[in-house]
């Protein structure tokens, strides 16, 4: 073993410890560990964490609108505002929402996750009669509702800080956070890819002040499309960083960029050894983050499995063909998978399939 191998080594030891590596360090680990030792090293971490358990939930994704004030490279979902629904724009509301509901009796989902579009007429009460409606319907579902970005736009658009917003919106119902709109923290690229909306500091606040305010959160990372490796490291230390303070972000959540439809469309998407890398690294340089969510929808089921040994420990929920993000970009799979068929491609993979609840409690049933 040569002095480099031996750097890499330790590194990947001090990880395993909990010890909070340097920038250039990851930055080692990243560009030059072999995969083996990399999923290796990340394996060991998850079951050390989770053992055999592979976690899902059974949820229903809501998105209420796809008009957005924003126009994120990306993005193959959103419409422009005045777009049609001959443009392919829709705009739900509560009804709509608690229609959705009333087709799932109580005791099939446990979660109900909110996101969509930033549309220009939707602020603060918006958000509020909508959770309220939902609490006083469907007091037992957990709410995960709205990203960073749409937190941010009501905050500025009721002219309240963010911790007031979320205080507000707590006390309607809101449960927890999902972790959209990080994208790459990174200002370089941000701005070529989602120039315009909430920017990575307040992104960080709004997640922050939700932590201390016990509304515990997800993160996520869109990686494979114009950022290089120091931008990914970056982002993942920015996000340990906040954890080791506030120790509220449940999941982290990579993101694999899709090409369909969008205004980067002209960029091949990574191949899956790079995504397994980036899996793998996530579960490492993440030790403190509790779970390593991969979101089959965007992965598809095949490739999703196979990232359960890169440090993958959640296969996020049953969702039920409610989410159009992924497929509208060219998400591989029709997003269905039910219930049996994901416990028993669990335990093909060689996993202990185990249905949480949105705070990662077993669901006893
Ligand atoms: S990613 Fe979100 S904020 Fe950006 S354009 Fe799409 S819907 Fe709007």
């Amino acid at each position: 073993m040569d002095s480099r191998e031996k750097g890499l080594e330790k590194t990947l030891e001090r990880l395993l410890r909990g010890e909070t590596p340097g920038f250039d360090e990851a930055m080692r680990l990243a560009t030059e560990a072999d995969a083996g030792s990399l999923e290796a090293a990340a394996d060991e971490l998850r079951r050390s964490l989770h053992g055999d358990v592979v976690y899902y939930n059974r949820n229903l994704h809501f998105e209420p609108t796809n008009v957005c004030v924003y126009a994120c490279r990306f993005c193959a979902f959103r419409r422009p505002v005045g777009a049609g629904e001959g443009d392919g724009a829709w705009t739900k509301g509560t009804d709509d929402l608690l229609r959705e509901l009333e087709r799932r009796p109580v005791g099939s989902i446990t979660e109900l996750h909110v996101t969509g579009g930033v549309h220009p007429d939707r602020g603060l009460e918006w958000a509020e009669e909508l959770l309220r409606a939902v609490r006083a319907a469907r007091p037992e579902i957990h709410v995960k509702a709205f990203t960073a970005v749409e937190i941010d736009y009501f905050a500025r658009r009721a002219g309240l800080s963010v911790e007031e917003t979320l205080l507000r919106l707590k006390e309607a119902g809101l449960d927890s956070l999902p972790g959209g709109g990080a994208e790459i923290f990174a200002p370089e690229v941000r701005k070529r890819i989602a120039g315009g909306k909430a920017p990575a500091q307040r992104w960080l606040e709004v997640h922050e002040a939700a932590h201390r305010l016990s509304i515990p959160t997800n993160a996520t990372m869109l990686y494979g499309h114009v950022e290089g490796w120091e931008h990914r490291v970056d982002h993942l230390l920015r996000i340990r960083e906040l954890q080791s303070r506030t120790g509220g972000f449940r999941a982290f959540v990579p993101l694999r960029y899709r090409n369909g439809n969008n205004g980067l469309s002209a960029l091949p998407e990574i191949p899956p050894e790079e995504e397994r890398r980036v899996f793998a690294l996530s579960r490492l340089l993440l030790g403190n983050v509790p779970h390593l969510k991969v979101y089959w929808v965007m992965s598809g089921v095949d490739r999703a499995l196979r990232l359960l040994r890169c440090g993958g420990d959640d296969l996020d929920g049953t969702i039920d063909d409610s989410t159009r993000i992924y497929s509208m970009a060219g998400g591989d799979e029709h997003p269905r998978f039910g219930e049996k068929e994901m416990r028993a491609a669990i335990e093909a993979a060689g996993f202990v399939p185990v249905e949480r609840d949105s705070l990662y409690r077993p669901v006893a049933r």
